[in-house]
């Protein structure tokens, strides 16, 4: 799923992200709560409608935006009480709260409101920290189900987060306590945060042993090109990152043959597209040469160009693992992207 902070992918229309073959994107619900206010999109017709998209959007909590941006957290069993980084003005994001402005903003997912910890976490922290996001968990999904039962027309998921850092018992219970409520998904979150990436999928693959697999499985801010096909392959369905539209602003191109920094000066003068096994629009059109002149003079138009292709790239290797996967092959697949991506940028 590309990210789209602001309900907007930076640098990309959405005809360019329909024309990507993009099935679904993720909204930010700090971002939109605070700024235009969950209120106005209602009032406006709800999210598809505002942004003009009507492919399916998934929105986050806003719980983790509330933890890494906003200052003055007060976290108590109630809530988060915090300071908008816009304007200083003070909130209480409740499990409640937190599903009402999604359901305001009319995604088709939604998260429940968890409780996100500062890596690496001590036991007892973490372990306060699960209470209280099943807690939050269960709250969350009996207002949701309420809100069902009063309104027959709300068409909208909600999905469990199971938390629990590196402690693979703490990850179990936290998967039994989720299935216990019982949700049409379930987002594993807390990951790749920093920890070595063999404990990530440590942690994936214990999570992932408990979930049901009629169930879409989410592995929530992953990942690098190379690392894709690998949670796939322990049982991951859905992924969102915003690396492949920040790298792009930071002309930083993924290629089937590994990272490409564009603004290098042996870039100069090549003519290559930046991939010439890609077909995007971008690949077949534009040089090396141009993107590179395009980043040195400074031209929004680079980062549009290049957006447009990390893009591209991210959405094809979701189509080769599906391909991989037909074929029984997603383990070389898989094992061919981390030899391109091991050599470092070129
Ligand atoms: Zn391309």
């Amino acid at each position: 799923m590309p990210v789209g902070t602001q309900a907007s992918i930076k640098g990309l229309r959405n005809e360019a992200l329909e024309e990507l073959g993009a099935e679904i994107l993720l909204a930010n619900t700090y971002h939109l709560y605070l700024r235009p206010g969950h209120e106005l999109v209602r009032k406006l017709g709800g999210l598809h409608k505002f942004m003009s998209w009507d492919r399916a959007i998934l929105t986050d909590s806003g719980g983790f935006q509330v933890f890494s941006l906003s200052e003055l957290r007060k976290i108590t069993d109630e809530g988060v009480r915090f300071r908008s980084h816009i304007d200083g003005s003070e909130h209480l994001l409740t499990p409640e709260k937190a599903a009402e402005i999604q359901m305001a903003l009319g995604s088709d997912i939604a998260m429940v409101l968890d409780e996100c910890i500062e890596t690496p976490a001590p036991r007892n922290k973490t372990e306060s920290a699960l209470k209280r996001t099943t807690q939050w968990a269960r709250r969350a999904r009996d207002y949701f189900l309420k809100q069902q039962n009063h309104n027959g027309d709300l068409k909208q998921w909600q999905f469990g987060i199971v938390q629990g850092a590196t402690f693979a018992d703490l990850r179990r219970d936290s998967a039994h306590q989720l299935l216990e409520i019982d949700f049409p998904g379930y987002a594993v979150g807390g990951l790749a945060v920093g920890e070595p990436h063999e404990l990530t999928c440590e942690m994936t693959a214990e999570v992932n042993a408990l979930l049901p697999q009629n169930r879409p499985r989410y592995l929530m801010g992953v990942g690098k090109p190379e690392q894709i096909a690998e949670y796939v392959a322990l049982g991951i369905d859905m992924m969102d990152c915003v690396l492949p539209t920040r790298a792009a602003r930071h002309s930083c191109l993924y290629t089937s043959e590994g990272r490409v920094l564009i603004k290098n000066a042996r870039y100069a003068e090549d003519q290559n597209p930046i991939d010439p096994q890609c077909t995007c629009s971008v690949c077949r059109r534009y040089s090396r040469a141009y993107l590179r002149h395009l980043f040195a003079a400074g031209e929004f138009t680079g980062a549009i160009l290049a957006t447009h292709h990390n893009v591209h790239f991210y959405l094809d290797i979701m189509r080769q693992i599906r391909e991989a996967i037909e074929f029984g092959n997603l383990a070389k697949f898989s094992s061919e992207m981390r030899a391109k991506y091991a050599a470092g940028p070129a």
